[in-house]
């Protein structure tokens, strides 16, 4: 790699689900683009575009439609056409129905390899962004009039980038947050979420289950091959055995926790664990740089919104920079374009941390006030008008003010 600094108008830092999808949303407005990822999108350790289910939002879908890529997308995924929640050891459950919200599907599950693959197909083609991968940035400059970022390949050299706005996008535990030197608050959830797929008996007939344990929330969603993908919430302290187990045994205890609405489960395909913790930036930019996705705001995954929050971050920046692209500002890290972004995304981000966060703590916990309060929430969820559609329309990513690819209108 050269010594020689290149300017770039954007620097992403970290090409996982959000940082690529921001490259892509901002190609229309034919800037500099480049995008600094740590580790190649088709290795077996890409922790981004790994073997996970995720369940994109309908704000996603209008986003990905505004794009171009939906059709690519939809393609490989499955839709969601209702959504069951029911709660261990209680009777009675809730419904969320598509018919019912009025629309065709409350969301499509995707894997995250898949989705992987149809966003590269796309980066591939674009000539206006630069791929630097696989490689780290190591160091951070903000300074008023530009932002550097040093990077590191994998053999070790280095080379300097300059750039308007740098974008941090490299997860949970952003380095490059660390070095514009913004604290993020973490909470352990003291679990893990335990996930892969199956087969179950009974058609899974586009239906997502969510069901709360004394463990914590168990998710199983419809996926290719009429096979389920699961989202398995334990302890900490029991994550070990359970991911030791022998198939056999596992299935023995998934199916257990989840009873016999789909007859008998089979054929477990691989494991994998993900430690769960809440983490919120306590600021969302510094000098000519900002935070979006995970680095901005890890969730617990009980409602299915992490990634589908991330996208909105990518339409409220998208829409600040185009309008400064368009309004022949062509600053695109100054002051009150941050200032635009931070104001646009505080209030959806506290909310949601906030609603997730509820939801853990309300339905995962065996405390006996909670416990009452979690049975008058499963009987609100379903009898109380507008609970439920609020609750709908968060999952669908709906609610709060909405950038315009968030509507579904392309940038350009
Ligand atoms: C079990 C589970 C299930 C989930 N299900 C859903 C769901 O159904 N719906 C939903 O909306 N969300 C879901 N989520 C959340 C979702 O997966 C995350 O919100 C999403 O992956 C965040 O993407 P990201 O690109 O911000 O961060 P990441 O996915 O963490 O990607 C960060 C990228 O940055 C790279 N990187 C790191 N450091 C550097 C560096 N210094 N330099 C360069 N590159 C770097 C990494 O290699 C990585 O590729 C789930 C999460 C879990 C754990």
């Amino acid at each position: 790699m050269s010594n020689t600094p290149r300017h770039y108008d954007i620097v992403i830092a970290g090409g996982g689900m959000i940082g690529t999808s921001l490259a892509l949303a901002l190609a229309p407005l034919g800037l500099s683009v480049a995008v600094v990822e740590a580790i190649p999108r088709a290795a077996s350790a890409q922790p981004s575009f790994d073997d996970r289910s995720t369940a994109l939002s309908r704000s996603t879908q209008r986003m990905f439609e505004a794009m171009d890529l939906w059709p690519g997308i939809v393609a490989a995924s499955t839709p969601i056409h209702s959504i069951h929640v029911s709660d261990q050891g209680r009777f009675g459950f809730s419904h969320i129905d598509a018919e019912e919200q009025g629309v065709e599907a409350l969301g499509y599950v995707v894997i995250n390899r898949v989705l992987g693959g149809v966003l590269q197909e796309a980066l591939d083609g674009l000539h206006t962004v630069d791929v630097i991968c696989p490689a780290k940035i190591i160091e951070v400059d903000l300074a008023p009039d530009s932002a550097t970022a040093v990077i590191e390949s994998a053999d070790g050299a280095q080379q300097t980038l300059t750039c308007d706005l740098l974008v941090a996008a490299d997860g949970a535990n952003s380095s490059v947050r660390e070095m514009m030197g913004i604290t993020a608050r973490k909470s352990d959830y003291g679990q893990r979420a335990i996930i892969g797929n199956l087969l179950p008996e009974k058609d899974i007939n586009h239906t997502a289950y969510e069901r709360f344990t004394e463990q914590g929330p168990l998710a199983v969603l419809p996926v290719a091959d009429g096979r389920a993908g699961f989202i398995w919430t334990v302890s900490e302290e029991d994550a070990e055995r359970v991911m030791a187990l022998d198939d056999t045994a596992f299935l023995t205890e998934l199916q257990e926790q989840f009873g016999y609405r789909l007859g008998t489960f089979s054929k477990v395909g691989k494991r994998a664990s993900y430690p769960l913790v809440l983490s919120k930036a306590l600021r969302l930019t510094a000098t000519r740089s900002v935070l979006i996705g995970n680095s901005a705001h890890g969730l617990h995954p009980v409602s299915a919104q992490g990634f589908n929050l991330g996208m909105r971050d990518v339409a409220a920046i998208v829409d600040c920079i185009a309008e400064s692209a368009m309004g022949n500002h062509g600053d695109f890290g100054s002051k009150s374009l941050l200032e635009q972004y931070s104001r646009w995304r505080r209030s959806d981000q506290k909310k949601l941390v906030r609603f997730t966060d509820s939801l853990v703590k309300l339905f995962g916990s065996g405390r006996r006030p909670l416990r009452a309060l979690r049975n008058i929430g499963m009987l609100g969820f379903d009898l109380v008008p507008g609970v439920r559609s609020t609750f709908a329309r968060h999952t669908m990513g709906l609610a709060g003010r909405l950038p315009r690819l968030s509507r579904g209108v392309p940038i350009k």
